[in-house]
């Protein structure tokens, strides 16, 4: 079984983003990038169940700019066979993305399709559930428990009061939680041998897929400055400023 990791480069989770002057959006302009970390998850999972001798193929994908082949090494470095980068300069939004994925998808003939549950960057969570759309695919988001048996993955998922687990015919698309599990940090040895792994580079027209964004940003603003704590003697205090100042009781 081929399984199929999307992984985005994305600014890093410890890096607090600026907004842009003009409002267009944020400024990543020499900030430190990393793959997704819910992306992470994915690749993790697909090493753990080729490792468990259930998938015989890990092929990490990226779609954006060159700078991606770094993170299509991590992904390899972390146990990832191969990389393949949609390379473009252009903006993708979720449904480029998702028709790109379909086409990687029709020529690599995957089984399951591990996809982060969203990208840190956009927040979209939409890539993952437009690609099962796209492909006629039934998909299962949000997993917290994987497991493949008979052409089927069951997924365990955490919803509102409870976990639900649900059954899904492969070809299918997946896509991780936080806490499906610890992603694993590469070793040298690994990162070394990532280096001399297969990677291809194909663009855009050569998927016959129009990249075109259909959306547009309006403006980014920063979020409004939280205000200040007050203490307060005692309880008499706080009700009182909570029925008279903050005039919320
Ligand atoms: P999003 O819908 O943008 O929140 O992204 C959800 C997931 O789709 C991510 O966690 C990735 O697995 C995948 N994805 C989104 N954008 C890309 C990209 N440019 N390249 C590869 N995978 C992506």
């Amino acid at each position: 079984m081929k399984i199929l990791v999307p992984v985005k480069r994305v600014v890093d989770y410890n890096v607090k983003v600026r907004v842009k002057a003009d409002g267009s959006g944020v400024d990543i302009a020499n900030v430190k990038m990393s793959m997704n970390p819910f992306d992470e998850i994915g690749v993790e999972e697909a090493v753990r169940l080729k490792e468990a001798g259930v998938a015989t193929e890990v092929v990490a994908v990226s779609c954006g700019l060159a700078a991606s082949q770094e993170t299509l090494r991590a992904a390899m470095a972390m146990g990832a066979d191969r990389g393949i980068l949609v390379e473009t300069d252009a903006e993708l939004q979720p449904l480029a993305v998702a028709k790109l994925l379909k086409a990687v998808c029709d020529k690599e003939q995957p089984q399951l399709v591990i996809c982060g549950k969203q990208a840190i960057d956009d927040d979209a969570n939409q890539t993952g559930q437009m690609l099962a759309a796209l492909a006629g695919w039934p998909q299962a988001t949000f997993a917290s428990k994987v497991s493949i048996a008979d052409g089927k993955a069951s997924v365990m998922r955490e919803i509102d009061g409870g976990v639900e687990t649900l059954s899904v015919t492969l070809p299918a698309v997946v896509t991780t939680d936080l806490r499906l599990n610890e992603p694993r940090y590469a070793t040298l040895p690994n990162i070394m041998k990532a280096k001399k792994k297969p990677l291809e580079t194909v663009k855009p027209a050569d998927l016959g897929v129009d990249v075109a964004p259909r959306l547009a940003t309006l403006k980014v603003s920063e979020p409004a400055q939280r205000k200040a704590g007050e203490m307060v003697a005692d309880v008499a205090q706080l009700v009182d400023k909570l029925k008279n100042v903050a005039k919320v009781i």
